[in-house]
């Protein structure tokens, strides 16, 4: 896991840090009839899927204006950041869809498991939370407290808990409202996320994101509001 230099010149507002990588749903390196034969063959199916992720990443940003606006409030924070903020990578063993890498100050995208431009906007907006949040905030990697705080903002703010994702995805619960639904959604997947993490081993996930939910959740920083 990324070590998050201390920077005590920041105020430590309970939030962030954020370094878990999003687990994909699925994801495999190649379909049955697109196995490559030979080692030449992986490499030239490894730089399709480059490109093909790289040009995803782009059509996303170039269309989302709340992409762009994370990126701006993130520059605008003059914190030091990779250039480029964004690279698709590989991550052949791993079934993640990315990462915030804290060290390099990147986001990953695991270009073989992105495969659509929705895909890339969600995924985005949740790691470039993690970004902004280690960019205005003094972060404890070892502070289970404040992954969950940032999880939950990434959740939040990410549309991954939208309603068109919760209704017409697969992880529907009948018998909510939609708000209720959409902070069930959240609390969820922050609480997964987080009980992946060595800083929260031992400890009950759902009771560390219960604990700093209603700050957290009411935290929409740079967002007025969170975005639907
Ligand atoms: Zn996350």
């Amino acid at each position: 896991m990324a070590v998050v230099p201390a920077r005590t010149s920041r105020p430590d507002l309970g939030v962030p840090f954020a370094p878990e990588p999003r687990v994909a749903a699925s994801g495999t390196l190649f379909s049955a009839s697109e196995a490559p034969s030979s080692p030449a063959e992986v490499v030239s199916a490894h730089a399709r899927e480059q490109t093909r992720c790289r040009s995803v990443v782009d059509r996303a940003m170039a269309s989302s204006p709340l992409l762009q606006f994370m990126v701006k409030a993130i520059k605008g924070r003059n914190c030091e950041l990779a250039d480029p903020l964004v690279v698709c990578a590989p991550i052949p063993k791993a079934p993640i869809e990315g990462g915030y890498n804290h060290d390099r100050r990147q986001v990953l995208v695991n270009s073989l498991v992105i495969k659509s431009q929705s895909d890339a906007l969600t995924l985005l907006l949740h790691e470039l939370t993690h970004a902004y949040d280690a960019c205005r905030v003094y972060v404890d990697p070892g502070n289970c407290r404040h992954s969950a705080c940032s999880e939950i903002r990434a959740s939040n703010l990410s549309t991954e808990c939208s309603w068109q994702n919760e209704w017409f995805g697969t992880r529907r619960t009948p018998h909510l409202g939609f708000r209720a639904q959409q902070q069930a959604c959240v609390k969820r997947r922050a609480a997964k996320s987080i009980g992946m993490l060595e800083a929260c081993k031992g400890k009950d996930p759902r009771a560390v994101v219960d604990s700093v939910f209603e700050r957290c959740y009411a935290d929409t920083a740079p967002f007025p509001r969170t975005p639907i």
